[in-house]
C-alpha cells in the first residue's frame, strides 16, 4: 500500500514538472530557451535568442525572402505618384525619438516607427506622441531578438508579446513587422503571414546605426532616393550608438524629397498600395494570385 502511494506521489511530481515546463515554454519562450542553453545540458543546449545591438548581428540575409514570399515581404513598391516611406527602427527612447518627432513635425512629414515592445513599455508617453502626431507604428519584436534563430512558433509569440505591449498604449494592433537585422527564417515568414502580418524590409539603408556623420548618412541616402523606396533609419540605439549624424541629415533628406514633389507615406499606406498592386498584377496573369 505504501509503495503504491509512493508511486502515485512520483507520478504527481513528474506531471507537475511537465506542467511547469510547458507553462514556462508558453509564458516565456526566452526563459525556456535560456534553460535549454544551460551548460548542464551539454550538446543539447540550443542557441536561439541573441539580444544585442545592430552592430553585433547585421549580416545580409542569404535567402531572398522577397522572391520566396512576394505577397508577404515588402521591400519597395510602385506608387502611381512620386512617393517614399521613411522608417525608424529600435525606438522609442527619450533622447532621439522626440528629436526626430520635432523634425518631422516642423517639416509636415509623416513616417513609420518600428518599435521594440519592451522599450515602448518604458516610454509610453513617446509612443502616444508618435501616434498623436499622425505617424504609424510597426512591430520590431519585444526583446529585439534575431528572429532567424527562433522556431516559427516562438517568432509568432514574440511578435504577439510586442503587439500586446503596443496595443495597450495605442489601442492599435500593428500588422507591419520589421525583423531586427532584417533576418527571418522562411518558415517563420509563412507562420507570421498566417497571422496577417506583412514583413517590411527596406530599400535604402542610411547605416546611421554605425554612428556616421551627417555627410556619410546623406551619401548613403540621397543618391538612392526614387519613387517607391522605403528608407531605413534608427530612432534609438545601444549605449555606444550615436545617431546625431542622422539627426543632422534628416532635414536635408526631407527637403530634397519635398523639392522634387514627393509624398511621404506611412507603411500601412504602402501596404495598402502594395496589396492593390499585387492583386492587379495577379488579375492580369502576370503573377500568381495572392493567398
Ligand atoms: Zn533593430
Amino acid at each position: 500500500m505504501r509503495r503504491k502511494s509512493q508511486g502515485l506521489t512520483s507520478i504527481f511530481y513528474i506531471m507537475l514538472g511537465i506542467v511547469i515546463a510547458i507553462s514556462g515554454m508558453v509564458l516565456s519562450p526566452q526563459t525556456f530557451d535560456s534553460m535549454l542553453q544551460w551548460r548542464l545540458l551539454g550538446g543539447l543546449g540550443l542557441s536561439r535568442f541573441n539580444p544585442g545591438s545592430e552592430k553585433m548581428h547585421r549580416v545580409p540575409g542569404p535567402i531572398d525572402l522577397v522572391k520566396l514570399y512576394p505577397d508577404t515581404v515588402v521591400r519597395q513598391w510602385s506608387p502611381a505618384t512620386p512617393s517614399v516611406a521613411i522608417t525608424f527602427d529600435d525606438g522609442p527612447d527619450d533622447e532621439y525619438t522626440p528629436k526626430i518627432l520635432d523634425i518631422l513635425r516642423d517639416h509636415g512629414v509623416r513616417a513609420t516607427f518600428f518599435l521594440i515592445g519592451s522599450s515602448a513599455e518604458k516610454h509610453p508617453e513617446v509612443v502616444k506622441r508618435i501616434v498623436a502626431e499622425g505617424h504609424a507604428i510597426g512591430n520590431h519584436t519585444y526583446h529585439h531578438v534575431n528572429l532567424a534563430n527562433m522556431a516559427p512558433w516562438q517568432v509568432v509569440m514574440e511578435l504577439k508579446k510586442a503587439n500586446t505591449a503596443l496595443s495597450r498604449i495605442t489601442n492599435h494592433w500593428p500588422l507591419a513587422v520589421r525583423p531586427p537585422y532584417g533576418a527571418m527564417d522562411p518558415l517563420a515568414v509563412e507562420a507570421v503571414a498566417k497571422e496577417g502580418y506583412k514583413v517590411v524590409l527596406w530599400t535604402v539603408d542610411s547605416l546611421d546605426w554605425r554612428g556616421l556623420p551627417k555627410a556619410k548618412v546623406l551619401d548613403n541616402v540621397i543618391p538612392e532616393l526614387k519613387s517607391g523606396v522605403i528608407v531605413l533609419h534608427h530612432s534609438a540605439g545601444g549605449p555606444e550608438e550615436d545617431l546625431s549624424g542622422m539627426l543632422e541629415a534628416l532635414p536635408t533628406i526631407i527637403k530634397t524629397l519635398q523639392q522634387k514633389g514627393y509624398s511621404f507615406l506611412t507603411v500601412p499606406e504602402v501596404i495598402e498600395q502594395f496589396d492593390a498592386e499585387r492583386k492587379a498584377a495577379a488579375r492580369e496573369g502576370a503573377l500568381p494570385a495572392p493567398p
